[in-house]
């Protein structure tokens, strides 16, 4: 049940942003629903992560004191799950379901406010369970006060939280290649992320397209692994690297074997350079052909992929080297001792 974070309601969270930042809690926030402004954002995002069940509620802990500030049947004050989930039954038959918890108290013993009595079976359960949680409960004379995660909120642990949650992780550390350009680094990256702008990658954020079909070969899902390695077009040009470069190109089933192919291939230092060099503009110009293929530009064919992974491979290894003499003729002929 996800009341308890209906901030149309004076939620939980707008209180515990309340209680954080230091205001009473008669302040109200910007934080209706239909609001705009950065609060709104912020409460309306982690609502959102609550929702998606991202972020565990027992992170949020209310804790009582004079049970004055605590809603009884929303707020997170017993064990970090609100009455409303623990007990839904009960909760249908209160008429007091925005009451504090000192409201459900008066002298020395809990009163409810019950639309007809609890019948046998589950309700009455429900009613033992909830008694024995209430018997429990002692008030002090302080306010009733949040904790985050058993401490003290901090925006850098909720951010942890957030991006555990959601950021892709990458088992092997992205490094940077000094050899190409830094928009080619940042393709690599995102390619190595599987974040690329893909049809598959597009329909999964809920953009509408005509088709997921990829456009080299109008056969299969266009997602990274078939466009840059599966596909039969994209195949055609990494056999036509391998006869240029005379080495023998495995037949990657993913990524992670084309990287630790690079990274393990029985090669010495400089060749590694120049393989790693040809593989990144070998991907770059496949991802530029698909792009002319989907946006009908014809200045760049599939004729021209192997040309254009030629030259720009050349460009970028000898225009950082300036002190090495670079051969074009060398390069084309055999790049791997090119250094
Ligand atoms: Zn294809």
């Amino acid at each position: 049940m996800e009341m308890a974070f209906c901030f149309e309601q004076n939620s939980s969270w707008a209180r515990l942003l309340t209680a954080i930042h230091g205001h009473c809690w008669d302040d109200s926030l910007p934080c209706w629903t239909n609001a705009s402004g950065t609060w709104s954002s912020i409460v309306q995002t982690i609502n959102n992560l609550h929702i998606q069940h991202s972020m565990d509620t027992s992170l949020l802990r209310l804790h009582i004191g004079n049970g004055q500030q605590a809603n009884f049947w929303f707020d997170p004050w017993f064990n970090g799950a609100p009455m409303a989930t623990r007990f839904p039954r009960l909760l249908a038959l209160e008429t007091n379901k925005n009451g504090v918890v000192a409201d459900h108290f008066h002298h020395d013993s809990w009163v409810h406010s019950w639309r007809r009595n609890p019948r046998s079976g589950v309700e009455v359960d429900n009613l033992n369970s909830l008694q024995d949680i209430l018997h429990n409960v002692t008030f002090t004379s302080d306010n009733d006060y949040w904790t985050w995660d058993g401490g003290s909120f901090s925006v850098s642990q909720a951010r942890h939280i957030i991006d555990e949650q959601h950021l892709a992780t990458f088992s092997r550390p992205t490094s940077w290649c000094r050899q190409v350009p830094i928009k080619i680094n940042i393709f690599i990256w995102r390619l190595k992320l599987l974040r690329l702008e893909t049809k598959a990658n597009i329909l999964n954020r809920g953009m509408a397209l005509e088709d997921d079909c990829c456009n080299l070969c109008n056969l299969h899902v266009e997602n990274e692994t078939h466009l840059f390695l599966h596909c039969d077009t994209s195949k055609e040009i990494w056999l036509a690297i391998s006869q240029w470069i005379n080495l023998t190109l495995p037949n990657w089933s993913s990524f992670n074997d084309l990287w630790a192919w690079i990274d393990g291939v029985p090669i010495i230092r400089n060749q590694r350079l120049i393989v790693t060099t040809i593989v990144f503009s070998s991907l770059w110009s496949i991802w530029r052909l698909r792009n002319n293929i989907n946006f009908k530009d014809k200045s760049f064919r599939k004729c021209h992929v192997v040309d254009n992974i030629k030259v720009n491979g050349f460009n970028w290894l000898f225009s950082r080297f300036h002190k090495k003499r670079c051969n074009w003729n060398q390069w084309l002929q055999s790049p791997l001792y090119s250094l």
